[in-house]
């Protein structure tokens, strides 16, 4: 007995030992190690190629985590999602500022 949809379907829910049977079947093919191992190694991948789609985009985080978790879908709407804005940054020090910021919180120079 293999855990498939038609196994599924034509189950006799009458018999709790086949059912049984059927559930230890499809308990052992989710918590396999190899299953994980490759979706582990697949969303790996997959938020490799959204961070370099991000590198792009000036948004290597964002895009990275719309990959992993979305795959191609999220590879579609980082293609699609407008360039991020850099980060402003002091012009004495390189550490990032807000735009609203008139002097620098770290180093005190007049932005
Ligand atoms: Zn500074």
């Amino acid at each position: 007995m293999a855990c498939d949809f038609s196994t599924l379907a034509t189950a006799d829910t009458g018999d709790p030992e086949q059912l049984m049977l059927l559930i230890d079947q499809c308990t052992k093919l989710v918590t396999d190690p190899k299953l994980w191992f490759w979706a582990l190694v697949l969303t790996i991948a997959c938020g490799a190629v959204g961070a370099w789609i991000g590198k792009y985009k000036n948004a290597v985080v964002r895009d990275a985590i719309l990959g992993a978790a979305l795959g191609p879908i999220g590879w579609i709407i980082s293609l699609f999602l407008p360039v991020a804005k850099p980060t402003p940054q002091c012009k004495v020090c390189r550490k990032p500022v807000e735009l609203r910021d008139t002097y620098c919180r770290r180093c005190g120079a007049k932005q």
